[in-house]
């Protein structure tokens, strides 16, 4: 095998125990799952519908340019369907960029913590990674970042909001450093979580890619849409850096169904929005509680929300699950006494702090 030493140190991905192994573990009637950021509102009902719409005939394959899809989605985004690339979820279009650009030899620049998928691809690829801490407040350190970049730089990534500190870069910063990044080095401006911002200061990604061709903005349909499991992203780029990526891109790597339901999400914004009003709430919550009792936490614009705990991040978890809670532990996230919390409903939201009054 050829980069052996690296994949040595790599773990597959371990799926977390399944809400029925729970429940019957310990005697659970309830499971809450609040550890993946998934949108407890569900989707659209557009969606539905449309679905109910298929007829089942599943012995072709999807269309491989997701063509009605694309062209939804440009129009929606006001973007060329030419400066579109879609995934299988936004999983396989950081695969397809590490790809395509990483390599032995090459570099790839990130924080230290963020999603952890940039790393686990490098790594498969034989790139070295050099990971740059958060700021204190939890935000990307990008003056730093420029500064460990090199001639084998080849991908930076910045994951804004952060996962998992919820955290942002502001218009100023992300453009001061977009200026500096030599024009050969692809910046990702990881933006999953996009729906869900109010910051005033946060940028129009949009529009820095029509300024920056080195720049491509990753979106999904995973977070506030509802869509996990249907597995669609999307990037958006200049129509040169789309070019480079299509041909690495699996020929049929958006599934009918999640074509179909995703133009349905599209067409339903009202949708969006009172998903991200209602997690703002929920967010209030979980503000007051934390203040309330004194734990700190990262100010979040997104669907999750990073507490430190002050004591094992592994043992809140444990607390919560037994519980009915299950949650992320911050240990494997680089956050060893924190956990990670997704919004949930009102009342899922409510259960959940009570539970944590009996911790503390
Ligand atoms: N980027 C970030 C920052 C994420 O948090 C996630 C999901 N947890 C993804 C990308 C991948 O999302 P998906 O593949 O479901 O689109």
């Amino acid at each position: 095998m050829k980069w052996k030493e690296q994949l040595l140190g790599l773990h597959a991905y371990q799926p977390g125990r399944t809400i029925d192994e729970v429940k019957r573990e310990f005697n659970l009637e309830k499971i809450v799952k609040l550890a993946s950021n998934e949108n407890p509102f569900g989707s659209s009902p557009h969606v539905t519908e449309e679905l109910k719409k298929v007829d089942g005939s599943f012995a072709l394959y999807p269309d491989g340019y997701a063509t009605n899809l694309r062209h939804a989605l440009a129009e929606f985004l006001q973007v060329s369907p030419s400066e579109l690339v879609l995934g299988n979820g936004s999983d396989d279009l950081i695969l397809m960029i590490s790809r395509a650009l990483l390599a032995p030899g090459r570099n790839t620049v990130m924080a230290s913590h963020t999603f952890g998928q940039y790393k686990h691809n490098a790594i498969v690829d034989g790139a070295e990674v050099r990971e740059v801490p958060l700021t204190e407040k939890g935000e990307h350190n990008l003056p730093a970042m420029l500064e460990v970049m090199d001639e084998n730089t080849s991908v930076v990534w910045v994951c804004s909001p952060n996962n998992p500190t919820g955290t942002y870069n502001s218009e100023s910063s992300l453009v001061e450093f977009l200026k500096q990044v030599p024009e050969d080095v692809l910046v990702v401006l990881d933006e999953a979580y996009y729906e869900y911002v109010v910051a005033e200061d946060y940028y129009d990604a949009l529009e820095l890619v029509k300024q920056f061709h080195n720049l491509i903005v990753l979106r999904t349909f995973s977070k506030i849409y509802g869509l996990a499991a249907f597995r669609v992203g999307y990037g958006v780029a200049s129509e040169s850096l789309i070019q480079t990526l299509e041909p690495i891109r699996e020929p049929f790597n958006v599934n009918t169904l999640g074509q179909i339901a995703t133009q349905a999400a599209i067409s339903d914004q009202d949708f969006v929005k009172s998903c991200s009003i209602k997690n703002r709430e929920g967010l209030t919550q979980l503000y007051s509680f934390c203040e309330e009792h004194g734990l700190t936490y990262f100010p979040s614009q997104t669907n999750f929300i990073l507490i430190d705990f002050k004591v094992d991040g592994n043992e809140v978890f444990q607390y919560l699950m037994k519980h009915g809670y299950i949650v992320r532990s911050g240990v494997p996230l680089g956050f060893p006494t924190s956990v990670r919390i997704t919004i949930g409903s009102k009342e899922e939201n409510e259960g959940l702090l009570n539970v944590l009054t009996t911790f503390l």
